[in-house]
């Protein structure tokens, strides 16, 4: 029971009782899960797991996790044309010797093309078992480290990649000052993140039809929930806080495929639910980014 969660567990621990991205205190319930609830922050929308795990703890379940979810590079695979159509993006900036960070790189497959690209390219990452992949498999430079620990210099890089790394980081907060401290100023930040606002969304409708007994009409279980889930307005408060600007947020083309093994036809959902996105973006200007995931471009503001 969600009153439970409030009344008891979700009040008596208090590590985190303001939100970790705008210090709010107005924080609300949404469900139980794990061993605690997953809570909002009411003023920028954060939603996140309560209350957070030890760090030790946390570093040793995501490192698990990342091992058993992809060991050969079928997510990295999927999201090939983004990984090129990025690249081609940002291919303006591109200049003799200019380098680019990708947080959490997994087996380097990103950064393999990168470096086919001209890029100079250095890589992080948790999992000791992936780090040698990347070495082993493209010759990369990959750092075996968690990214608040890591240690470059300041104003170093002129582009920082996140692909669906940031919902990860035990600190996320943390994570985007390094980030900026590691920029050079005017060099540009891009993540790629679920989207909160539409998994909360497919949750509750989901919510709904188990009470009516329809719930085989879901397509498969469509709503996922990280340790911190970013929407729109999570991301643009966040970021316009801490020194970025230009910040420009849409939805995020579908992967391809099904690299999760979910279920036949999630491709289709994909697609479906990614062109629906795409419907309400133009409906309100761009001001409402409903897909599945979305993607962020953000320049560190020159100091
Ligand atoms: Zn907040």
């Amino acid at each position: 029971m969600l009153n439970s969660v409030k009344d008891s567990n979700y009040q008596e621990h208090s590590p985190r009782k303001k939100c970790l991205l705008c210090d709010s205190s107005n924080i609300t319930a949404l469900f139980n899960r794990w061993e605690g609830a997953v809570v909002k922050c009411r003023d920028c929308a954060l939603i996140y797991q309560f209350p957070q795990v030890s760090k030790e703890r946390y570093l040793n379940e995501v490192q698990k996790h990342y091992s058993d979810v992809d060991p050969s590079s079928r997510v990295a695979y999927s999201r090939k044309k983004l990984y090129k159509r990025f690249l081609h993006q940002i291919v303006h900036i591109k200049r003799k010797n200019a380098r680019l960070l990708d947080v959490g790189c997994g087996g380097g497959y990103f950064l393999s093309l990168a470096k086919e690209d001209g890029w100079e390219v250095y890589g992080l990452e948790l999992n000791p078992n992936l780090v040698k992949k990347g070495i082993y498999d493209y010759g990369l430079d990959i750092q075996c480290s968690d990214f608040e620990e890591s240690n470059f210099s300041q104003d170093y890089f002129d582009v920082i990649t996140l692909w669906n790394v940031l919902c990860e980081l035990y600190n996320p907060l943390k994570g985007i000052l390094k980030i900026k401290k590691f920029l050079k100023p005017g060099g540009i930040l891009y993540l790629r993140t679920p989207n909160g606002a539409f998994h909360l969304f497919t949750y509750r409708i989901q919510q709904v039809l188990r009470k009516l007994h329809l719930v085989h009409l879901m397509p498969y279980q469509s709503s996922i929930f990280h340790i911190f889930n970013f929407s729109n307005r999570t991301l643009e408060r966040v970021l316009s806080h801490n020194g970025f600007q230009n910040i420009k947020i849409k939805n995020s083309r579908p992967t391809s495929g099904d690299p999760y093994g979910v279920k036949k036809g999630v491709r289709s959902f994909k697609v479906f639910a990614y062109l629906v996105a795409q419907l309400v973006s133009f409906l309100t200007r761009g001001r409402l980014t409903a897909a599945p995931s979305i993607e962020v471009l953000a320049e560190n503001a020159k100091n």
